[in-house]
């Protein structure tokens, strides 16, 4: 492991979006929730293989489980929890919130912390919503989340994107409020910061398929703005080997280009000297300093 002053090995955080290769948005309206069960299931085979590069790495990573994962493949969480790292929850049904209300987003919410912590023994403290769908129209969220017992939420991306997104928000972590006024521990994934654009590098598709060196500038500068780094993966993106849905071309190319070199590319990533990477649990209390130096956000329109 790199050693690093203090105040470095707390400003990287690995994240991983733990849902099969049929739960993406991409596949919503292509390919229906009761065709699930007819799906080979190949998550646990992929959560290996990160699992096994994390450890190489000596990398503690936090892995936002959907509910739905967790009922089809039992043993996942509690690998994952035993092998060191965070577990938090990604809802159950990989819904975006703009489809759910909020009851219905607290039932989903309750479901998946429930099954996560009776699988790990463990408490569920963060969340991230499919596809980054906490935005102005959906800042219910926010008191959901509080009401339901969760600490931070990892949810709104601060750029500009038809599907998601809040670019004037926060690029370090901040309290967000919604409609009560109650405040949430907010922290977004990284972006490179170019004049006054906010662009994306985090993960995900900006990941597979821009060079690396878009995210690896995001990640120098943010070391140099003192500015935390967090990043998210899903497993589907390092098993090129996914059976193909049936996805018009856009979905197609966005969702199945760089599949293969997806692993090499995170190994490059965790090797970069002058990081180490850790779990969002093992940050907060510098997140909250970092929040509580800043003016609350409020996202209720
Ligand atoms: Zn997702």
């Amino acid at each position: 492991m790199n050693t690093l002053p203090p105040e470095q090995k707390l400003h990287s955080c690995l994240t991983i979006d733990v849902e099969e290769y049929f739960h993406i948005e991409a596949a919503h309206g292509h390919v229906s929730k009761s065709q699930w069960d007819t799906m080979p299931s190949r998550v646990a085979n992929s959560v290996h293989k990160l699992l096994e590069l994390m450890d190489q790495h000596n990398c503690r990573a936090t892995f936002f489980i959907l509910g739905d994962v967790a009922r089809r493949c039992p043993q996942i969480a509690k690998t994952i929890a035993n092998a060191g790292h965070e577990i938090a929850s990604h809802g159950t049904n990989h819904d975006r919130l703009h489809r759910l209300n909020s009851i219905t987003f607290a039932q989903d919410l309750t479901i998946s912390k429930k099954i996560l912590e009776d699988q790990t023994g463990q408490a569920v403290r963060g969340y991230r919503a499919p596809t980054f769908s906490v935005v102005p129209d959906t800042a219910w969220a926010i008191d959901v989340l509080l009401n339901a017992g969760f600490d931070y939420d990892a949810s709104i991306f601060p750029v500009m994107h038809p599907a998601y997104g809040v670019p004037d928000a926060p690029v370090t972590p901040f309290y967000v409020t919604g409609p009560s006024g109650r405040k949430l521990l907010e922290v977004p994934p990284l972006v490179w910061e170019v004049g006054k654009k906010h662009v994306a590098v985090a993960g995900g598709g900006y990941f597979r398929l821009l060079p690396l060196w878009f995210m690896k500038r995001g990640l120098k500068q943010s070391l140099s703005q003192n500015r935390p780094a967090v990043l998210y993966f899903h497993p589907w993106e390092f098993d090129p080997d996914i059976p193909r849905l049936p996805l018009p071309l856009t979905g197609r190319l966005r969702t199945y280009l760089g599949l293969k070199s997806a692993l090499r590319k995170l190994d490059h990533i965790l090797s970069l000297p002058g990081r180490e990477w850790t779990t969002m649990s093992s940050n907060l209390d510098h997140f909250h300093a970092m929040a509580s130096n800043g003016k609350p956000y409020a996202l209720a329109a």
